[in-house]
C-alpha cells in the first residue's frame, strides 16, 4: 500500500459516509474470512475529509482511551497514514483490533457532530484502515521503553486490560511480565471473537507489537494453580500484580437436558472453533460437531458470534432463540443485520423450557414457549411473558448457550485479603484499579463484569498510571 498524494478537498458536508466493501452474503457463509475487506486508501481519504476538524471534538470524549480522533484524521486525509497510525498508538496499543470490534456506533461515533443531520464519520473504519496500513507496509515503529526503574510488575491475564497495562508500564520503564492461562495471549480476542470477525494473525501481531516494545509474556500459566499472586508479591520479587483474568465463566438456564451431549456453552463452542481451529479439522486437532439444526440460546453479540460461527461450521439450520423481541437485543445492529443476512433463523419471543435427549444421552429436541411483552422490569426493557398453551418442541442437534458470563472465580479464591462483590467481581477503584489488598490492581471484565473491549483497556490504561503511582512513591 502505498501513500497516495491527495486531492485539493471537496466540501466535508457534500461527501456522503463510505461504505465498507464486504464479502457477499452467499460466499461468506462458506468461509471463516474476514467480512469486511476495509477501505481502499481512496476511500479512507475521501472518509477522512469528511471530519470537518471541530476545535472542541465530542468524538474524543466518547473514547474510552482518549484517542486524538480528529489529528489522526486530519493525517489521513493528507495521506499520512503511517503518522496517523503513530498518533493512535499514542493511547491505544490495540488499533486494528478496536478499529474491528469497538461499539463506535455508542462510543466515539455517537457524539460526532456529522451525525446530526447526517452520518457521523466513519471513525471505526478509519483506525482499522491506518491500523492495517502500517502492519502490511511493515512501517510498524516500536517506541524505546523508559528509563529503567528497577521494579517488577506481573500482569494476570492476557486479554485486552492486561496487555493494555503491560504497554503503558513499559513506556514508564517498568519491567512487566503477563502470566497468561491459556497457550496463546489475547484473552476475547483469541478465543471468544471468532477469525470471520477478527482474523487471529491481527490479534496475535498487536501483541507482538506489545512485546517487541519489551513486555514479556508467559504462557500456560494459571495464576491460583501454577503460582498464587502471594507468591508472585512475596517470592518471585514482583513489586504490584495487575489482575484482569475477565468473565469467561459461562452461565447457564438450570433447565432440564443442559448437561445432555451437544450442549455446549458459547465459550467452549467458540474456543474450539477460534483458538483451536475447529474448522480447519483434520489439519487442526480440535473437533467441532457438524450438524444441520443447531440451537443459539440469547440475544447478545456472543448469541451472533455462536450463530454465524455455527453456520459456517455447516449447519442448515440455526435458530437463535430469545426470549424478548429485535428492539430488546442486547446485540450491536451490525451483528444482527450479518446474522439475517446469512440465514440465521431469529425466534424471538421465545424461551426454552427443556432439551430432550435420545438413550445415548445427545440431545435431539428443545422445548420453547411463546412469550408476549409485558411491564418494563428492573433493567428499563418489557419483561417478556409467558402465552399460555403455546409449547412446541423443535429438532436439533447442538444447542449453544450464550446468555452471559461470570467473573473467572480462581484468582479471588486464592489470593486472600482480595474482596469481591456478590457475583465475583473484584472490588476495585474505577479511578485506579487499586483493589483491597496492597499492591494489587485489577481491572476490565473481572470487575465490571462481561463489557467491551475498549472499557477494559479504559481500565487498563487508568489502573496503569496509578500503579506507576505506586511504583515510584510506595503511597497506597
Ligand atoms: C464471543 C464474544 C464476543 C465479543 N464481542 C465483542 C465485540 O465485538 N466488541 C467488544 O468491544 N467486546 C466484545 N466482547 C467482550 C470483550 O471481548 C471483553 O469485554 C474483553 O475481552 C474483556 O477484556 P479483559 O482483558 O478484561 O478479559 P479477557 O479478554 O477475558 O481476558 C482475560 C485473560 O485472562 C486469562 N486468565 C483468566 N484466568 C487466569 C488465571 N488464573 N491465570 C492466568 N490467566 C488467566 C484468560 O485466559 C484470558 O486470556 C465479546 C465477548 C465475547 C465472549
Ligand atoms: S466530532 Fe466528528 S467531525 Fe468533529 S472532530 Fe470528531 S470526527 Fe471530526
Amino acid at each position: 500500500m502505498a501513500e497516495i498524494t491527495t486531492k485539493p478537498r471537496p466540501k466535508p458536508f457534500s461527501i456522503p459516509r463510505q461504505p465498507m466493501p464486504e464479502q457477499p452474503p452467499s460466499v461468506r457463509v462458506n468461509n471463516f474470512n474476514e467480512v469486511p475487506y476495509g477501505f481502499t486508501a481512496d476511500l479512507a481519504v475521501l472518509e477522512a475529509q469528511r471530519c470537518i476538524q471541530c476545535k472542541n471534538p465530542a468524538c474524543v470524549k466518547g473514547c474510552p482511551v482518549s484517542v486524538q480522533i480528529p489529528e489522526f484524521i486530519d493525517l489521513v486525509a493528507k495521506g499520512k497514514f503511517a503518522e496517523a497510525a503513530k498518533k493512535i498508538k499514542e493511547t491505544n496499543a490495540l488499533p486494528a483490533v478496536c478499529g474491528r470490534v469497538c461499539p463506535q456506533e455508542e462510543q466515539c461515533e455517537a457524539p460526532c457532530v456529522l451525525g446530526k443531520k447526517g452520518e457521523p464519520v466513519a471513525i471505526g473504519r478509519l483506525e482499522r484502515f491506518v491500523a492495517d496500513y502500517e502492519r502490511v507496509t511493515g512501517n510498524v515503529e516500536i517506541p524505546k521503553p523508559g528509563t529503567p526503574t528497577g521494579k517488577k510488575v506481573a500482569i494476570v491475564g492476557g486479554g485486552p486490560a492486561g496487555l493494555t497495562v503491560a504497554g503503558d508500564l513499559i513506556q514508564f520503564g517498568h519491567d512487566v511480565t503477563i502470566f497468561e492461562a491459556l497457550h496463546k495471549a489475547g484473552g476475547v480476542l483469541m478465543y471468544g471473537i471468532p477469525e470471520f470477525r477478527l482474523p487471529k494473525d491481527i490479534v496475535q501481531a498487536e501483541i507482538e507489537y506489545i512485546q517487541k516494545c519489551g513486555a514479556k509474556l508467559e504462557c500456560d500459566v494459571v495464576i491460583g494453580k501454577t503460582i498464587t499472586v502471594d507468591e508472585l508479591l512475596e517470592e518471585e520479587g514482583f513489586d504490584a500484580v495487575f489482575i484482569g483474568t475477565g468473565a469467561g465463566l459461562p452461565y447457564f438456564m438450570n433447565i432440564p437436558g443442559e448437561n445432555l451431549i451437544g450442549v455446549y456453552s458459547a465459550n467452549e463452542y467458540l474456543t474450539r472453533a477460534n483458538l483451536m481451529k475447529a474448522y480447519d479439522f483434520p489439519t487442526s486437532d480440535t473437533p467441532l460437531s457438524k450438524v444441520n439444526n443447531v440451537a443459539v440460546v440469547g440475544g447478545g453479540n456472543v448469541a451472533m458470534d455462536a450463530a454465524r460461527t455455527a453456520k459456517r461450521m455447516g449447519a442448515e439450520n440455526v435458530y437463535v432463540i430469545y426470549r424478548r423481541s429485535k428492539k430488546e437485543m442486547p446485540a450491536r445492529i451490525e451483528e444482527i443485520h450479518h446474522a439475517e443476512e446469512e440465514g440465521i433463523d431469529f425466534r424471538l419471543l421465545n424461551n426454552p423450557l427443556q432439551f430432550i435427549g435420545n438413550e445415548d444421552g445427545w440431545v435431539t429436541e428443545v422445548e420453547c414457549e411463546k412469550m408476549e411483552l409485558g411491564e418494563p422490569d428492573a433493567s428499563g426493557r418489557r419483561r417478556p411473558v409467558p402465552i399460555k398453551g403455546s409449547e412446541y418442541k423443535l429438532p436439533i442437534d447442538v444447542v449453544i448457550m450464550s446468555i452471559g458470563n461470570g467473573a473467572n472465580p480462581l484468582v479471588p479464591a486464592t489470593t486472600p485479603g482480595l474482596d469481591t462483590n456478590k457475583w465475583g467481581n473484584i472490588l476495585a477503584d474505577q479511578e485506579t484499579g487499586k483493589t483491597s489488598k496492597k499492591g494489587v490492581f485489577a481491572g476490565g471484565d473481572i470487575v465490571i463484569g462481561a463489557a467491551t473491549v475498549i472499557l477494559a483497556m479504559g481500565a487498563g490504561r487508568k489502573a496503569a498510571a496509578a500503579m506507576n503511582d505506586y511504583l515510584l512513591t510506595g503511597n497506597w
